[in-house]
């Protein structure tokens, strides 16, 4: 089975409202301190093939071009592709994208690139707390596109403080009208204690009503399947052959290490996360041992509701057969009253030998999938 490589790189030009990842304002020692700690980490890995590489933050570009550029070669040296090459995704920043950036990156085998855009319209970008701009965006995309990066995604988000159907219909048309070849879409989750909380719990009318963000969510279904992008996800659309094959490794419940603070990774069914704490992290690895943070076994029964619960997200949805000759279960059977109930409710339906979301289904993913979790 093929894996993933995931790299977690945390620092951010400044700390948006909204964010509960791990994340810290970037000062240049901190910087360096934590890529030589995570390049010890990688060189401590077992060295074994992998398919797919992805930078995730943070801000991955809050570092310079050439230190990505060192970064990415040690990793395909250490995780060498066992096809012709490996998937490389980069998370970026448009208003930290400089000219020359992209060559850095080309040269080095980085092929996948995945914008914070969030929005088109300037007080919404305002509203998350960001500071660059529409036209920042679009220059990425002309940049990316002139030095060869072969996918380019962007990120939306939509039920943002102010938002309207209106203004989402431009932020849709202008990620349409860029060509981008991927877009995902993320419903603003107020996230514990952030600043978002704070203000919601001030003014909980000023944030998106349920109503609005499925009016939201079912715009974005319509005119990005509309324009030639597959639903192949929940939250991602793609052009043909645009898919994220690094997240799909997740979707197919396939195997993944994670490198940095915060990083989870999964292996032999086991599910590991590093620890949050910056300085914690530093020090395990940078003396090369095991990195604190917490391990949990998925087994039986509740191992098979999380694959369930996965798989369920993606256009394919649950293949029976391959399911059952995986986890060794009949999803039908084992499920019946889940499947039963959320089929007469039209949320879930039959496709083949698939059981796969409907349409409706998809704007209530999160109820349907986590049933399959509970179910004893
Ligand atoms: S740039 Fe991304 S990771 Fe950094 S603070 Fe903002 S949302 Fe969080």
């Amino acid at each position: 089975m093929q894996l993933g490589i995931y790299v977690h790189l945390p620092f951010c030009p400044y700390i948006c409202p909204y964010c509960d990842f791990a994340k810290w304002p970037v000062r240049r020692s901190r910087a360096s301190a934590y890529m030589q700690a995570l390049q010890a980490e990688i060189l401590a890995a077992h060295s074994e093939p992998a398919a797919t590489i992805f930078y995730g933050g943070g801000t991955p570009n809050a570092y310079d071009a050439y230190e990505i550029g060192a970064l990415t070669r040690l990793l395909r040296d250490h995780f060498p592709s066992p096809r012709a090459a490996h998937e490389i995704s980069i998370e970026v920043n448009p208003e930290l994208v400089r000219e020359g950036d992209f060559a850095h990156y080309v040269a080095s085998g980085i092929n996948r690139l995945s914008i914070g855009a969030q929005s088109f319209v300037e007080p919404e970008i305002a509203a998350l707390g960001r500071k660059h701009t529409p036209q920042q965006v679009e220059r990425v995309v002309e940049l990316a596109r002139a030095a060869g990066i072969a996918s380019v995604s962007i990120d939306l988000i939509f039920a943002i403080p102010g938002q309207t159907a209106g203004s989402w219909s431009r932020s849709l048309d202008s990620a349409i009208a860029l060509g981008v070849d991927h877009v995902s879409t993320y419903g603003l989750t107020i996230e514990a204690g952030t600043p978002f909380e704070r203000w919601h719990e001030r003014e909980p009318g000023a944030f998106a009503g349920d109503d609005l963000e499925a009016e939201l969510y079912g715009m974005a279904i319509d005119r990005l399947e509309r324009a030639g992008y597959e639903h192949y996800e929940i939250s991602n659309f793609a052009r043909p052959d645009h898919r994220c094959a690094h997240n799909e490794q997740y979707w197919r419940n396939g195997e993944y290490l994670g490198f940095g603070v915060s990083a989870a990774s999964y292996r032999g069914g086991e599910r590991r996360v590093h620890t949050r704490e910056l300085d914690v992290y530093l020090a395990a690895a940078g003396a090369g041992g095991p990195i604190p943070g917490e391990a949990e076994r998925l087994t039986g029964i509740k191992a098979v509701g999380e694959a369930v619960m996965i798989a369920l997200r993606t256009a394919q949805g649950v293949a029976l057969q391959e399911f059952k000759e995986r986890y060794g279960v009949d999803v039908a059977e084992r499920y019946a009253p889940v499947v039963a109930r959320y089929e007469s409710d039209g949320l879930l339906e039959r496709r083949d030998d698939r059981i796969v979301l409907t349409r409706r289904g998809r704007f209530l993913a999160n109820d349907v999938c986590g049933a399959f979790v509970t179910f004893e």
